[in-house]
This record gives C-alpha cells, sequence and structure tokens, in this order.
C-alpha cells in the first residue's frame, strides 16, 4: 500500500513538471532574465512572437523599452522610427536590414543602432529563436508600419 501511494505521487509530480514546461505564458522566461510576456497577435509581425514591455514612455523619458522573443523565421513588418531605435541582442540567432543594405546577422551581445526614419525589419533567422530589447524614441513620433517582409527578401 506504502509503495503504491509513492508511486501514485512520483506519477502525479512527473505529470505536473511536463505540463508546467510545455505551457507558455507571461511569467516564462525567454533567456533566464525578463519574462517572455504575451504572444502578439497584431498583424505588425509575421509568424510567432511575444513582447513583455518593461517601460513605457514618460515626460521624462520619452522612450519604450520592449523584450520580444521571435521564434525561427518570425519578422516585423518593415518600418521605421522617427527618433530611432536602439536593439540590444540577448539571445539567439537573428537577421537586421535597412532598405537598400545587405541583410546583418545578429547574434547574443550585438548592439544595432537604428537611424531615424530609416525603413527596416528585424526577426529570427530560420532555424534559431531570437531575444531582442528594443529602446525606442518617442519624441519625434510613433513607429510607422510599412509593407511585410516578402519570404525572398528574408531569404536574400
Ligand atoms: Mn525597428
Amino acid at each position: 500500500m506504502k509503495n503504491i501511494l509513492l508511486l501514485a505521487i512520483s506519477c502525479a509530480a512527473i505529470l505536473s513538471s511536463c505540463t508546467q514546461q510545455k505551457g507558455i505564458n507571461d511569467q516564462s522566461t525567454a533567456n533566464g532574465v525578463f519574462l517572455r510576456g504575451t504572444k502578439i497577435t497584431n498583424d505588425n509581425f509575421k509568424g510567432t512572437a511575444y513582447l513583455k514591455m518593461l517601460m513605457d514612455a514618460d515626460s521624462l523619458n520619452p522612450t519604450t523599452v520592449g523584450h520580444v522573443t521571435f521564434e525561427p523565421s518570425a519578422r516585423t513588418k518593415w518600418h521605421v522610427h522617427p527618433g530611432g531605435q536602439i536593439l540590444l541582442v540577448m539571445d539567439g540567432v537573428g537577421y537586421y536590414q535597412e532598405k537598400g543594405q545587405t541583410k546583418k546577422i545578429l547574434r547574443k551581445g550585438d548592439v544595432i543602432k537604428c537611424p531615424a526614419n530609416v525603413p527596416h525589419w528585424h526577426g529570427a533567422s530560420a532555424d534559431s529563436s531570437f531575444v531582442q530589447i528594443a529602446i525606442t524614441n518617442r519624441h519625434l513620433g510613433e513607429t510607422l508600419w510599412l509593407q511585410e517582409v516578402t519570404d525572398e527578401e528574408y531569404k536574400n
């Protein structure tokens, strides 16, 4: 009887841990530091990506800080930041491309400055997820979203 009880407790513990690992929610961490946040549902992104806002803009700091986790092949649309943006690469392998330039491969520890008013996109590589912190200056206006990054542009 004691053995059966121990077995039942062990099975319950194993089932419980499996369920926790599969579940993706606000409390999952993307890289062991920040929370993954919630799935992005707007159409400015293609594929699956998660956003955790770390800081909202205010009168003293007209800047937002967002932590974004892209699953493989997920990416933004082409877009423009009137006040520019800084990207800190936290994990994985990703891409960054400015209009008219070749695509750059980004790895953990890379820092990218997106110049003001230059169309660009960023996202994960095809084989790896990609985690970035985006620091976006809002004092000159909101992000302007443009067309989708085609599969041909993505692969080039
Ligand atoms: Mn950007």
